[in-house]
């Protein structure tokens, strides 16, 4: 199986950004009455930094499938 370098961490393991899950990214949080009201995950920037990346598990490398065809 091939594999190709992490889009989401592009191989490395700092300061990897992924899409705020509690906002899809928006940067307004979806449970306040506010619909306006900022993200109290991602602080409005609609991305958060984790440690250990999701997609790849650390690993910088993902197998590669077809995607977009
Ligand atoms: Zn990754
Ligand atoms: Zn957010």
């Amino acid at each position: 199986m091939p594999k190709k370098i992490c889009s989401t961490c592009h191989g490395g393991s700092d300061n990897i950004e992924i899409q705020c899950t509690n906002c899809s990214g928006t940067g307004y949080d979806p449970n306040e009455d506010n619909e306006f009201a900022q993200c109290h995950s991602c602080y409005g920037e609609g991305t958060v930094q984790v440690d250990i990346c999701p997609d790849c598990n650390d690993e910088g490398k993902i197998d590669d499938e077809d995607e977009g065809l």
